[in-house]
């Protein structure tokens, strides 16, 4: 979005809220007026549309924004940069979860692989930085330093802007013009939480994250990615111990020591969400994307663990997987470590216990299972989860209530929603992965393809934006109904990224989901779609 484009938004605001005003329109005709999609780049500054600039190629938008910065090649190198006082524009092939650092390091993201739900969007969303991913004319030569960006060689440390609305990339640094948020803006996101029938909730895997969806107006968290809140620095080798551990003695010994980390980051969420719902995901790290992956990295593990480089490498082989996102993630990971869940579940509960006590409202706690395809699979974990419920119980004398719910994000599972919904108290739609399964298009690989669907209008929407609904649709209202017919209290929900798209979020409503769950940054795009998906669905009744 450019800044013309901005400013056309807040105008459109303005000119509704002042048309009430003047009781020339009512609130919710008002609020039929403002394109929800255009709310999210109002809170981040923007390319000026004045300023000269020199464009150098053109990426997909993945997170709204614009930033400037001189060009580091890896994440270590974004990281000194900030050591240093400055904040570099990353850009990589593509990032992986042990980017995290680098990622917030930098000042924005461009990766030349990957579409927009890639490593690298979905992180830089959720904490609100610029990203521009599938940018196919960049190439990373990290070797000798040069970035060459539509045809021009650029060396590291050079400065380029980058403008994750637009997905355009410039050279040098281009000036921005600052968010503008006026009093416009709040009385009309008050006016669309009194219309809106389905709630929202934010994607939030971090208290930073938290604090964020709170302040845009979250009712809870729909989706802890439990993963992420593991990456911290002291953690990450850690992860990488229990993935290369090889007997169950060395993996629980890990776990012991991850035990007191991942419970102090679940209790400080539990007391910023002060008695509001919040869903932990059990752990869906594909394996193979935390593995020490350079020479360095491997270096690195190796002089921290003792292990030989040989010995890493080994390992780290065994473990590859050709499609990760296909593979050994998800609750298959519980199903072959099921210590794993014991020492999420026992983190979980001694951390709303701790929180609750501190901030006298008890948390309301759901814990979900990520990627499961049978009801199986539930039914294994929640038989651990329970067990751990009783230790607790017996070790503190109570227990924190607790939902146990699931993703629905594999075909299989649709289809199987009736038996699921026996064992599962809520579903919540994992439109990323349930896109990728049900069109057969992997998250990272599409852009390679996708544009050429787009124009040749095969597509109308990158589904991985806007919900597709004939195909992806169509199965969340079939397992919306198996589900419901076998548990009418079975809570529906959506956390893939399609919760904070309004047209998506329209499909939501239409089916009677009872609450989006998205990215903080997108939290009031989806109260303003919520709010006109209810106002739509009235006037055809
Ligand atoms: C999804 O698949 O829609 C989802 C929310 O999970 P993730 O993006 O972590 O796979
Ligand atoms: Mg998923």
């Amino acid at each position: 979005m450019n800044d013309s484009h901005l400013s056309s938004s807040v105008s459109a605001m303005k000119a509704a809220v002042e048309a009430v005003g003047s009781t020339a329109l009512s609130r919710e005709e008002a609020l039929l007026q403002v394109a929800a999609a255009d709310l999210e780049a109002l809170l981040h500054p923007s390319v000026d549309d004045n300023a000269a600039r020199h464009i150098l190629a053109v990426g997909l938008a993945a997170s709204p924004g614009a930033a400037s910065g001189p060009i580091a090649l890896t994440s270590r190198e974004a990281e000194a940069l900030r050591a240093r006082g400055r904040q570099a524009i990353l850009v990589c092939a593509q990032t992986s979860p042990s980017d995290i650092y680098g990622i917030q390091a930098a000042a924005g993201i461009l990766t030349a692989r990957g579409g927009k739900t890639s490593h690298a969007a979905l992180i830089a969303r959720g904490i609100g930085k610029p990203c521009v991913v599938g940018a196919r004319e960049v190439r990373v030569d990290i070797d000798s330093g040069v970035v060459t960006i539509g045809g021009e060689a650029l060396l590291r440390g050079e400065t380029i802007t980058i403008d994750g609305g637009s997905g355009e990339i410039f050279a040098g640094a281009v000036p921005m013009a600052e968010p503008s948020i006026s009093g416009d803006f709040a009385t009309l996101l008050g006016w669309a939480d009194g219309v809106r029938r389905m709630k929202v909730r934010a994607n939030a895997d971090t208290p930073a994250d938290a604090r964020k969806a709170l302040a845009f107006g979250a009712e809870g968290i729909g989706l802890c990615r439990s993963e992420y809140m593991l990456l911290e620095r002291t953690q990450i080798d850690l992860i990488r111990r229990m993935i290369l551990s090889e007997t169950e003695a060395e993996r629980r010994a890990v776990l012991d020591r991850l035990l007191p980390m991942q419970r102090a980051g679940f209790a400080e969420i539990f007391e910023i969400m002060h008695g509001r719902p919040v869903t932990i995901r059990l752990l869906d790290a594909p394996l193979h994307e935390f593995l020490p992956q350079s020479e360095s990295e491997i270096l690195d593990f190796s002089l921290a663990t003792g292990l030989s480089p040989g010995r890493v490498r080994l390992l780290s082989d065994s473990l590859a997987e050709a499609n990760p996102l296909l593979g050994h993630r998800g609750c298959r990971l519980a199903v072959t470590y099921p210590e794993i869940v014991e020492m999420q579940a026992r983190a979980i509960f001694e951390a709303a216990i701790e929180a609750g006590g501190k901030t006298g409202d008890p948390v309301e706690l759901e814990i979900m299972v990520p990627l499961i395809g049978t009801a199986g699979e539930l039914a294994f974990i929640e038989t651990r989860v329970q067990a751990v419920a009783e230790a607790v119980r017996s070790e503190r004398g109570s227990v924190p209530p607790y939902l146990m719910g699931t993703m629905i994000e594999l075909p299989g599972a649709a289809l199987r929603a009736a038996e699921i919904a026996e064992r599962a108290a809520f579903f919540s739609f994992g439109t990323n992965d349930l896109t990728q399964t049900v069109l057969g298009i992997s998250r990272d690989d599409a852009p390679a393809f996708l544009s050429a669907y787009l124009s040749a209008g095969i597509f109308d929407r990158d589904p991985f934006v806007t919900l597709d609904r004939k195909a992806v649709g169509e199965l969340i209202r079939l397992a919306a109904e198996r589900g419901r017919a076998a548990r009418p209290s079975l809570r529906l929900a959506i956390c893939g990224e399609h919760g904070g798209d309004p047209d998506s979020i329209a499909f939501c409503e239409e089916t009677g989901l009872d609450y989006v769950s998205c990215s903080p940054f997108r939290v009031p795009v989806a109260r303003l779609a919520a709010a006109q998906a209810t106002l739509r669905a009235r006037k055809r009744a």
